[in-house]
């Protein structure tokens, strides 16, 4: 099950700058591609449903409960990748990934087999061994998503994944999402609009903190 539903979220940060307003969203299965300018709120309301920053006014519910009574149902069942994910460079991809396993609490044999599941999920077996380091722009997002996947989310959130990579890193991480897609919830944020319209099922479009417009990429495609 996967029901986001974002009911008149603000955010004012502690300076009193206003990040988003009184925004409100319906969220299922599939994929919601985020747009927006840089500035439009985009990080700011995916840290508030990856429930790292608290709403200033209205409220998110996951399947029905109300995230700020208890914010652990929504983060047992979510996996993100925030816009500034660093990887240890001195690490393999599985020595990475295990480590981060065993904060998440898997541990032994079943940890060992996620790992591997997550490497295989994202293309990265043969490379499982290399030190992260030598990594491309491209692999390490790879890496950032496998981690994601560790604990199999119901809810993925992806913070401008494409930032720095080459058209074809790019156009890999497209089919990447697709392929992930399934039974999920997955919100990508992204600036770039090819980076979603081919692959989201919905399209929510954000400026100066307020949704602008919410629909299927044909309903945007027919109102531009
Ligand atoms: P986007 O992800 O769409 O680029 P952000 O959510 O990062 O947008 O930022 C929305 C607005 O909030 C911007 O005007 C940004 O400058 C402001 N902002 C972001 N982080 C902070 C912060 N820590 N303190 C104050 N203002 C912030
Ligand atoms: P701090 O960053 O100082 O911990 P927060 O207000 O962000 O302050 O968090 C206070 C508590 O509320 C923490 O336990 C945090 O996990 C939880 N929390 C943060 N954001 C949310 C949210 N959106 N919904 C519910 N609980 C949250």
């Amino acid at each position: 099950q996967c029901e986001l539903f974002v009911e008149s979220v603000g955010y004012r940060y502690s300076g009193g700058h206003v990040a988003v307003s009184d925004l409100s969203l319906k969220l299922g299965p599939g994929i919601l591609g985020l747009l927006g300018p840089n500035g439009a709120g985009k990080s700011t309301l995916m840290r508030i449903l990856a429930t790292l920053a608290r709403p200033t006014s209205g409220k998110v519910t996951w399947n029905g409960a109300d995230i700020a009574a208890d914010p652990n149902p929504l983060r047992a069942a979510l996996g993100y990748l925030p816009q500034d994910f660093g990887v240890y460079a001195a690490l393999s991809a599985r020595e990475f990934l295990a480590f981060l396993a065993a904060v998440k609490g898997l541990a032994g044999a079943a940890a060992r087999e996620r790992v591997d599941d997550c490497l295989s999920l994202v293309g990265l077996n043969d490379a499982a061994d290399r030190r992260l380091g030598e990594f491309s722009g491209g692999m390490r997002q790879r890496v950032g998503i496998a981690q994601a996947l560790l604990n199999d989310p119901a809810l993925l959130i992806v913070d401008e994944p494409t930032v720095g990579l080459d058209p074809e890193e790019r156009m890999r991480f497209r089919h990447l999402l697709t392929d992930l897609a399934g039974r999920r919830l997955v919100i990508l944020s992204t600036h770039i609009v090819s980076d979603v319209e081919a692959s989201a099922t919905a399209l929510a479009v954000m400026s100066g903190g307020r949704l602008r417009f919410h629909g299927t990429p044909e309903q945007l495609l027919a109102q531009a």
